[in-house]
């Protein structure tokens, strides 16, 4: 039974490679991280997979930027991610999707443009960093020096963060997946962002 589950898992999320929601998540920035960090990081990124397979409509994951530091980090620290239904590529995502060069959309709480809904047409681009927010305006500058689109998500509105509307990498993965189920912000961000009551 254990095998059959497995069997249709993976079935699961191959289909999700095939026509899911493409979400990248920018592993470009090993340099910027302290260790403490890109241990976080990585934790993150396990965290991100395991919602994935959980979700209603799963995302085609893309990790971009999977090279050196960055790769040998991941070897060491997240067991199987060679062996997801994922996309692991060592280029940068603006040479991956070279030809989609349009249809790219950093997010990123820095940017004006706030995303009413997601286009299943886009692909979302999710910067892979800890930074408790040292590299200000870091993945914005990005999109906008790459001549990519940027959006942030419609955070401010439904709720008040202690400090900043900038939320942590899976808590983002996590809220474009409960959207995805919910077609609602508010109970997205509810169901993702501890509310204190
Ligand atoms: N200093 C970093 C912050 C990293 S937070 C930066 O320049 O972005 C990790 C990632 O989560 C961000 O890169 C961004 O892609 C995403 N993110 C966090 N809060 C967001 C928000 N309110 N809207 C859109 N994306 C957000």
């Amino acid at each position: 039974a254990r095998k059959q589950e497995r069997q249709e898992m993976k079935a699961r999320m191959e289909k999700a490679v095939a026509e899911g929601q493409k979400v990248i998540i920018d592993l470009d920035f090993a340099d910027l991280m302290r260790e403490t960090e890109q241990k976080s990081i990585c934790g993150q990124l396990a965290y991100s997979w395991h919602a994935n397979c959980r979700a209603q409509r799963p995302l085609h994951l893309v990790l971009s930027g999977v090279q050196g530091k960055m790769k040998e980090i991941l070897d060491k620290q997240v067991s199987g991610y060679r062996n997801w239904q994922a996309t692991v590529t060592e280029q940068p995502y603006v040479q991956h999707f070279a030809e989609q060069k349009e249809k790219l959309v950093y997010l990123t709480a820095d940017s004006d443009n706030e995303l009413e809904e997601l286009d299943p047409e886009a692909i979302y681009i999710i910067g892979g960093i800890v930074d408790r927010n040292r590299h200000k305006l870091l993945c914005y500058n990005k999109a906008v020096e790459q001549g990519i689109s940027h959006a942030r998500l419609p955070i401010g509105d439904y709720m008040k963060l202690a400090s900043s509307q900038v939320m942590t990498t899976n808590h983002v993965v996590e809220i474009i997946l409960r959207w995805l189920e919910l077609k609602d912000w508010k109970q997205a961000f509810e169901a993702v962002i501890p509310t204190r009551k």
